[in-house]
This record gives C-alpha cells, structure tokens and sequence, in this order.
C-alpha cells in the first residue's frame, strides 16, 4: 500500500527513525546470515516469517539508545495479534507509549498493480514505480546510480499469498489497536505526497 514509502517521508518529517522488518529482513538475506537464510524461505513464498524469530529481533532494535532518544516508526510490524501483544509487552519494559498506529488503506486491485510496477535500488533501497514514480533513466537509481530490482517476492503468485496472509493474519490488528483507540486508518489510493500529507497532519 506504500508504507515504506510513507514511513520513510515520516521520518524525514518527524526527525525519527524507520524501524522495518521487511528491510531488516532484505539485509540479512544480502549478507548472507542464519537469520537471512531462513527469512528468504518465507519471504520468497509470501508467508509471514515465524513469530520466534520476527518478536526477538524487533524487540532487540526496540532497545537501542538512538530509537529511544529519537524515536521510532514502525514498518511492516506487527503484522499478526501474537505481535502486536508481544511488542506491547517490549514497550511496558522500556516506558515506551505508542502514539498512533497508522491502517494505510487500498482495494488488493491497487495493490497488485502497484507490485507489479515496483522497482527498488540494489545499493540505497530507495522505492521506484513504474507508473507513478519512474526513475529519470531506465534501470538505474536517481540518487546513488544503482542498479534498480524488482524485488522477488514481487512476482503475480506471491502477491496475491501475500495478499492471503495479510486477510488471514493481519487483518486482526486492525482492531486489535482499534479497541486501544490508538488507530488512524487512511485512504492510501490516491498520491504519496497527498497521503503525507493526511497522515503527518494527524500525528502533530
Ligand atoms: P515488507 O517489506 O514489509 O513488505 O515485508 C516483506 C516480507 O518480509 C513479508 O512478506 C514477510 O515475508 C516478511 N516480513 C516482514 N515483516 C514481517 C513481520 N512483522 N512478521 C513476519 N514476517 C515479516
């Protein structure tokens, strides 16, 4: 739907760090870690890595000093109820409130056809789209001139398990933090920028 997108420019915004499990995963898999290894055979088939492995390295990068003194976007997690009562259990420890969960919403239609035009650079991880947001040259990065990817778990099938795993799982947490009154949910179709709008605008 864009999160990454709108978690990158709210940090920009808000000074804060992006703390992200899909990104976190993606550079393990680069370097070729234990973790790495067995993130990508969930990954590559759309599925949710298991929650012993996702809840501990969250909860690690939760109790570093920079993302206390500067606080912290969340992307991409929790993405099932079991993680989002284990991330309320790391915040207890540390004193931490979250101020807001953000629900950023769009038909699956727009989901898949903004899959399938992503593409990501190698090198800074900076998000392109084919449609909406082209790279000045073919395949190659406007900031750092790396190589642009389409990100494996990209492809048509795993989309749409992907698409699965989220109603089946995910979806809960909706109203999980709907009950906690914490939640901001966002019509996610239109432009990024407008969308940062609505969003930075409801978190001042
Ligand atoms: P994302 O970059 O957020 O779209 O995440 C890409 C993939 O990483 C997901 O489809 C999952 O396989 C895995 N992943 C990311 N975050 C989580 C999470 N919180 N729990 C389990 N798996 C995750």
């Amino acid at each position: 739907v864009g999160k990454g997108t709108q978690a990158a420019l709210l940090v920009d915004h808000f000074g804060a760090r992006q703390l992200s499990s899909g990104d976190i995963f993606r550079k393990e898999i680069c370097e070729g870690t234990e973790l790495g290894c067995l993130a990508k055979t969930y990954m590559d088939r759309g599925e949710l890595v298991p929650n012993e492995v996702t809840i501990g390295m969250m909860a690690k990068r939760l109790e570093t000093d920079d993302i206390r003194e500067h606080g912290f976007i969340l992307d991409g997690f929790p993405r099932s109820v079991e993680q989002a009562v284990a991330l309320d259990d790391a915040l207890e420890k540390l004193g931490i409130q979250l101020a807001k969960v953000v629900s950023i919403e769009v038909p699956d239609e727009v989901v898949v056809s903004r899959l399938s035009g992503r593409l990501s650079c190698s090198q800074c991880g900076e998000i392109y789209q084919v449609q909406s947001k082209p790279p000045k040259a073919e395949g190659v990065c406007d900031k750092c001139s790396g190589v642009l990817v389409t990100r494996a778990d990209d492809a048509p099938e795993t989309i749409r398990a992907r698409l699965k795993v989220f109603a089946d799982t995910t979806l809960p947490v909706i109203g999980y933090y709907a009950d906690k009154g914490v939640l901001l949910r966002v019509d996610g179709s239109g432009d990024p920028t407008e969308i940062f709008k609505v969003i930075s605008g409801k978190l001042q």
